[in-house]
């Protein structure tokens, strides 16, 4: 999902979120909402959609205030239907507040009984709900906005990055172990503005400067004095999601300060290194794989060309809810480039294989066109294990690598050869500490515990 927050009294929140989501759709296609605050008062517009189809100008007009937050959802957990779309708004003693969560609670089971106990009606079926109406049950309890915001979050397991809009001030948060991305920008000061976005390209498309990342465990509160931090977790520790870096944000979206393009390029040089093979022709798959198509080329000396041209207005396959629609959407989705392919041997690189259904018919369209041989080359390890943190990679008897061998996806697919980027090379090529990220998808060892019950709805 993606997550907004502005704090900018006199300026048009509403428009400003709407950039901002706009610059965030990538992360979430299903449904797309906006809450402001007018003093005591909420405005909220939610409806399923992308996010131009859910805001018009006269929408936008109904939405003053001084703060915002939006959401983009992408669902993982609460199936897809405009009940469970955000901003969730919930009222408590202190007044609304409305939330919106990126992430994925591996705990909403205990969570939802213990608000069933309270006698909350649960409207929802999903774990931002939960954290909404956990939050409120503190308040109600007599906490103010930050007490009882972080007595409910030391009770909430899983990934977290929220953005929570309140009568008096705006919240950005990320859960301990920061597994979702979470930035914070600057819109000038006397007064303060204060603007939080899950990726820095929701700051670039209004204007924002970059300030810093909220941090793993940090809380941050943005009123009319500006900019207070709080580190309300007990043992914070580090383990970004490193899809996050391959594949699911936006490429020109900054993590420890470069772009992800630059990280990605990396990652074909890597891959060049560890699997090269000769060809006449790299082409990557458009557009998670470009740029490390582009740096396997750079590193191998063997020309790239576009070789598959992509309608841009068709939404991700993946996020597609069911696999009918996934298999459909990839036939709108990818169209090769005869010319370039036509008796040439070629590499295509994608950033991940996950069930295996999007390379199969990929390489059937690139033979074809003409291609007389075709390598695949993955910038990153065999996908595994699924996903329990807000990634909808699925059950694992989707994931073909999760029961097949190398050479047994390479022979299902029909290419000539296939190697993956090594979990070693992916995590160097980070610059970073290698033990700051999650790569639960790709070994198994998942960072925060998934409980049991939960565990068994998607291992095999
Ligand atoms: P497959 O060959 O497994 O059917 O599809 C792999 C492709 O799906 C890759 O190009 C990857 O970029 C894309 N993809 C779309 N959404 C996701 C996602 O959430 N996770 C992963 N790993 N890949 C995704
Ligand atoms: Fe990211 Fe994979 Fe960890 Fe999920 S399991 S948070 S997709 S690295
Ligand atoms: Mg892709």
């Amino acid at each position: 999902c993606g997550v907004f927050g502005v704090y900018a009294p006199g300026q048009d929140v509403a428009k400003l979120t709407y950039f901002g989501l706009y610059a965030l759709q990538h992360r979430g296609q299903e449904s797309a909402g906006i809450a402001t605050f007018e003093g005591n008062q909420v405005h909220l517009h939610k409806e399923m959609g992308l996010v131009s189809q859910v805001f018009s100008e006269t929408i936008l007009n109904q939405l003053p205030g001084d703060l915002a937050v939006g959401h983009t959802r992408y669902s993982t957990t609460g199936s897809s239907r405009v009940v469970n779309a955000q901003p969730a708004v919930v009222e408590t003693r202190l007044g609304k507040l409305a939330l919106a969560h990126n992430g994925n609670l591996v705990n909403t089971t205990q969570l939802r009984e213990e608000l069933l106990r309270r006698n909350w009606d649960l409207i929802t079926t999903t774990d931002s709900e939960a954290i909404a109406l956990s939050i409120a049950t503190e308040i109600n309890a007599g906490k103010d906005w930050l007490e009882g915001a972080i007595c409910a979050f030391r009770q909430c397991k899983g990934a977290f990055s929220l953005a929570i809009g309140t009568p008096d001030g705006l919240m950005g948060v990320r859960d301990p172990n920061g597994i979702r991305p979470l930035v914070i920008g600057s819109m000038g000061t006397s007064p303060e503005r204060y603007v939080l976005a899950s990726e820095t390209c929701g700051l670039d498309i209004i204007g924002a400067e970059y300030v810093r990342d909220v941090e793993p465990g940090e809380l941050v509160w943005i009123t009319q004095e500006g900019l207070a931090s709080f580190f309300w977790a007990e043992q914070p520790k580090r383990k970004l999601c490193i899809f996050e870096m391959i594949y699911f944000a936006r490429p020109d979206s900054i993590m420890h300060d470069e772009t992800l393009y630059s990280y990605r390029l990396r990652l074909g040089r890597q891959l060049a290194k560890e699997s090269p093979a000769d060809v006449d022709v790299i082409i990557g798959v458009p557009d998670s794989g470009i740029p490390a198509a582009i740096g396997f080329s750079q590193a191998s000396g063997i020309p790239y060309a576009e070789g598959l041209i992509k309608n841009r207005y068709v939404g991700r396959t993946f996020i597609q809810p069911t696999q009918t629609m996934r298999e459909s959407g990839i036939k709108m989705k990818l169209n090769p480039l005869k010319d370039v392919l036509t008796g040439k041997r070629i590499i295509i690189v994608d950033d991940s294989i996950v069930r295996g259904t999007t390379s199969r018919k990929l390489v059937k369209a690139l033979r074809d066109a003409g291609a007389t041989e075709v390598h695949m080359r993955i910038s990153s390890p065999p996908v595994t294990h699924p996903c329990f943190y807000g990634i909808d990679t699925d059950n694992q008897d989707q994931l073909i690598a999760a029961t097949k061998s190398v050479a047994e996806i390479a022979e299902q697919i029909g290419v000539d050869s296939l190697a993956y980027l090594s979990w070693d090379g992916m995590l160097k090529t980070t610059g970073e500490d290698t033990n700051s990220f999650c790569s639960a998808c790709f070994t198994g060892d998942y960072p925060i515990t998934v409980p049991e019950q939960v565990k068994r709805s998607k291992l095999m």
